[in-house]
């Protein structure tokens, strides 16, 4: 997604707690940028959790939200997209978060919409950027 360079602090921290509280369901939302900050969770209506991936019909609401795309948790310890997932990336377009266990700030990936691993920063809401301790 054009003009996307970072992921918020608070948006990943939000997205591991909304994955620890659905888990063992997946959680999946989309999310919205301001600045190229991706930074707000954009809820759905009537989501329902379940542990297969059927957020296609997800992108199908008529609503046009600004997306820049989508988020969900693993419920296990890879953070590998699966094919399903794959395939949903590339028919949606925008930058995909994938969380799994732990759910901390370092268990997540982030995809393209052609699949591929892409690298975001990680910034607090002024923009400067988290550093991670090992
Ligand atoms: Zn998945």
């Amino acid at each position: 997604m054009s003009g996307v360079w970072a992921v918020c602090v608070d948006f990943i921290d939000a997205l591991n707690e909304a994955a620890r509280s659905t888990y063992p369901d997946e959680f999946i939302c989309l999310h919205r940028a301001h600045n190229g900050i991706i930074d707000e969770f954009v809820m759905l209506p009537g989501s329902v959790f379940g542990e297969t991936h059927s957020f296609i019909n997800y992108w199908m609401d008529p609503i046009d939200y600004e997306r820049t795309g989508s988020a969900h948790s693993h419920p296990g310890y890879s953070a590998e997209a699966s094919e399903d997932d794959l395939q949903v990336f590339r028919s949606t377009g925008g930058v995909h978060f994938i969380t799994c266990l732990p759910y901390d700030r370092t268990s997540w990936r982030v995809y393209n919409s052609a699949g591929e691993r892409i690298s975001l920063e990680l910034v607090y809401e002024d923009g400067t950027k988290v550093e991670l301790e090992e």
